[in-house]
């Protein structure tokens, strides 16, 4: 078999195997058998409660809480909705409300033992029908119940928790986790998502989760699951109600699907919209988890482990030492197939030493390339914002970084085994870095990268290597840097190290690459294949999961370590340089076709978000936005004959762009401020009827500190540091969010309290213009605040 047959193999066959693993289970039918999850059944679920968004303190939340109190009544599980105020701070601002967590209670043989909690929110944020996020999780845990039921009574109760107010700042959590009924929890299954599709993950585990992993293991079906994601999140600033419970001490699993992430927050996350084979992977995944904790004995504590899905559906785990052995392994293949190598073809160390600069350049020349295609693109980042036109194609967005991928395989393996590839080989990463600061200004990464790999082409390249001694140079060069990586992060390491292993095997097996006969070359194509199937999962999920091009650094040198073989030719001066320009042309011309065309469809629609302001002192009103203005917002705004002009409002950092509109009479926001004796400033907020929100912001020249809210105190809680009391700084601004309809009351301290500055305003989720707001076009969707009306009061001295 040729090289080249072995390479379309390899690649062919590694996709179709990844993707074969990377789709949702179809869904199961509504009358599929009792014991069973059916995402048929609960999908009704899903419409009846994610069809109009559902803020905290919304009639529509309201209605949400009264069906999920009837889905748990004719579940059996008399149902309680536990009432409370609850605040977040982060960051420099503070956010509360009123929710309303419903719980309902599966009672077990013994009502002492510690409980089951399987918990989701209900809640959407403000604009979406969450149908997703998170009445998916919502559905999947009332499912899941129902379905557990038929194993007759459980061992231990089994709650389901369904909080509210989780989009605002976890707060129905932490009201959850500060009442007695916590107590009773010992162990926390929690149900989320961050996007409209894709494969549940077992995301996120209390700390020592070795026997979480074991039961995990040994009773998911289709599970999805590894210890790269769990160390990934633990250094990632997002939170879910799971966040509260492992601060209170609980241990658990935490599920999240995060594919389809246009629709994460977004008005376009319907039901319609929803993959429900996710549902069906949620639900599959969690309900035998859930019967072995409410059958059974709970998971004790044991260390961390190493752990991931392999392919198939086959998780493999195991303690850290494990991986020292696989790495002694490792070396040992290395050195059986460098002797083998050496018996029968050309070998030298100068060609090893030249296959570890091919790797090094390899990272550092695909670097640039991703860094030049992901910003020839125009787009710009913030899955709310700039990053959306890519989120809206998502998968010819992949298709240019696979292209990208692919051009730098092939350019560090024909160049490292032609006579006169020196400057070439220095020109192109210089030449792709530098044209990354084309798009969008001075981009030090990509030039770092494109000086980087000229500097290694010109060491590195120029004489041709043979193909044994650069393939051992590569691995043994990637060995060397996994022993440390291994020793720091163990649960991060094995990524590097599994496809190590498997090129490691490869390079063995088929002689240190020289043999070439049939048997060589099926093992080296059968090898990269179930590989490549592997690395191709971690290149999705980093392009799912993240919006950093550099990071598909990795995968792509994994698919050298196997593809090495396949790609580099015996003889020198045989490999064309072609197919890398040909592939970097075609990235390069996806990317044009990104940046060129507009990626508005009325399934992928443009965000807008127009409100309308009032300023009741002033007799002043305004149309605004709260995204950039397109040209149907522009026209919208202008629609009362005013001009557009940036105008500064009490709820913004930024001036606006708005339009003057005709004045709407109106209260302002009903805000006392009262300064005791001691310089402590009570702040009262009373909403009006009909209010949804209130935006207080603050600021004093000497800072803020000692504030709370209803009693509260105001605690930054960041994951890693510890809790500390919320303060500002001397002129930093400072705000508090508060869901109506309830009033606040917020004491602070300020040394210099004549000189706070505090200004409310007041926001009701509807247009209050005597002119009406238009019908939004098919390819414009009404983002978030969209449709609603800011009244701002004067700044209270
Ligand atoms: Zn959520």
């Amino acid at each position: 078999m040729g090289r080249l047959i072995g390479l379309v193999a390899a690649l062919i066959a590694g996709f179709a195997i990844f993707y074969s693993g990377s789709v949702t289970p179809g869904p199961a039918p509504a009358d599929a058998p009792a014991a069973d999850f059916s995402a048929g059944r609960a999908f009704a679920d899903v419409q009846a409660m994610g069809a109009v968004p559902h803020p905290l303190g919304s009639p529509a939340n309201a209605k949400v809480r009264d069906i999920l109190v009837g889905r748990m009544q004719a579940l059996g599980l008399k149902p309680q909705i536990q009432r409370g105020p609850a605040i977040e701070a982060n960051g420099a601002l503070i956010s509360g409300g009123t929710v309303e967590n419903v719980i309902g209670v599966l009672p077990g043989r013994d009502r002492t033992a510690p409980a089951l909690a399987i918990m989701a929110h209900h809640d959407s944020v403000s604009g979406s029908p969450g149908a997703a996020d998170d009445t998916t999780g919502v559905a999947s845990a009332l499912e899941v119940v129902r379905a557990l039921k038929t194993h007759g009574q459980p061992a231990r109760d089994v709650m389901i928790v369904i909080t509210d107010g989780e989009e605002v700042g976890l707060l129905g959590a932490h009201v959850f986790f500060d009442s007695p009924l916590a107590a009773h929890v010992g162990y926390v299954i929690n149900l989320e998502t961050r996007g409209g599709g894709g494969r549940a993950i077992m995301f996120e585990t209390a700390a020592h989760n070795g026997g979480d992993i074991a039961l995990y293991r040994h009773t998911a079906m289709t599970p999805e699951s590894n210890a790269l994601t769990v160390f990934v999140y633990q250094n990632l600033p997002n939170d879910t109600d799971f966040t509260v419970a492992k601060q209170h001490g609980k241990v658990g699993l935490n599920y999240a699907f995060i594919g389809r992430q246009f629709d994460y927050h977004s008005p376009s996350s319907t039901p319609a919209a929803l993959d429900i084979g996710s549902l069906q992977h949620m639900g599959q995944q969690v309900l035998p988890t859930a019967v072995a904790l409410a059958f059974g004995p709970l998971p004790g504590r044991a260390p961390d482990v190493v752990y991931g899905n392999l392919l198939f559906g086959l998780t493999a785990a195991y303690p850290p030492w494990v991986g020292w052995l696989i790495l002694a392994g490792c070396a040992a293949l290395i050195g059986a197939g460098v002797v083998q190598a050496r018996k029968r073809r050309a070998f030298s160390w100068i060609d090893a030493a030249r296959g570890a600069g091919a790797g090094l350049y390899l990272i550092a020349t695909s670097g640039a390339a991703f860094e030049l295609v992901r910003r020839a693109t125009g787009a710009g980042t913030g899955p709310f914002t700039g990053y959306r036109p890519l989120l809206a194609r998502f998968p010819v967005f992949e298709l240019m970084m696979l292209a990208a991928a692919l051009a730098a395989l092939f350019a560090a393996s024909a160049l490292i085994s032609r006579t006169r590839s020196r400057w070439i080989a220095a020109l192109a990463p210089l030449v792709c870095g530098t044209a990354a600061c084309l798009f969008g200004g001075f981009d030090g990464l990509a030039l770092g990268f494109g000086v980087a790999g000229a500097v290694i082409g010109v060491v590195a390249f120029g004489g041709p290597a043979s193909l044994g001694g650069a393939w051992a140079g590569l691995l043994l060069l990637f060995l060397v840097i996994s022993a440390p990586l291994h020793a720091l992060a163990p649960t991060a390491a094995y990524v590097i190290v599994w496809p190590l292993a498997a090129a490691c095997i490869g390079f063995a097996a088929s002689l240190g690459g020289a043999d070439v006969s049939l048997r060589g070359r099926t093992i080296q194509t059968l090898v990269a294949a179930l590989a490549l199937a592997w690395v191709g999962y971690l290149f999705h999920s980093l392009m799912v999961g993240l919006d950093m091009a550099a990071l598909e650094i990795l995968p792509t040198l994994m698919a050298a370590f196997v593809l090495w073989p396949l790609l580099m030719p015996e003889t020198p001066d045989r490999a064309p340089l072609w197919p890398a320009g040909v592939l970097l042309a075609v990235s390069l011309g996806v990317a044009a076709f990104l940046h060129l065309t507009s990626p508005w469809t009325p399934r992928h629609p443009n965000n807008a978000e127009p409100i309308f302001v009032i300023d009741p002192a002033a007799h002043q009103a305004w149309r605004t936005s709260l995204t950039p203005l397109d040209g149907w917002t522009r026209g919208l705004l202008t629609a009362e004959g005013g001009a557009i002009k940036p105008q500064r409002f009490a709820f913004s950092a930024d001036p606006l762009d708005a339009a003057p509109a005709a004045y709407e009479p109106v209260d302002p926001p009903a805000v006392t401020a009262v300064t005791g004796p001691d310089g402590k400033v009570t702040i009262t907020v009373t909403p009006h009827a009909g209010a949804a929100r209130i935006i207080v912001r603050l600021r004093s020249p000497t800072g803020i500190d000692g504030i709370s809210v209803d009693g509260a105190q105001a605690i930054e809680q960041r994951r890693g540091r510890a809790p500390k009391p919320f303060a500002l700084g001397p002129d930093q601004w400072g705000a508090v969010l508060w869901t109506a309809p309830d009033a606040m009351t917020m004491t602070l301290h300020t040394t210099d309290a004549a000189q706070l500055e505090v200004n409310a305003t007041e926001i009701y989720d509807r247009w209050m213009s005597a002119k009406s707001l238009p019908a939004t076009p098919p390819k414009e969707q009404m983002w978030s605040q969209a449709g609603s009306t800011y009244v701002v009061g004067s700044p209270k001295p």
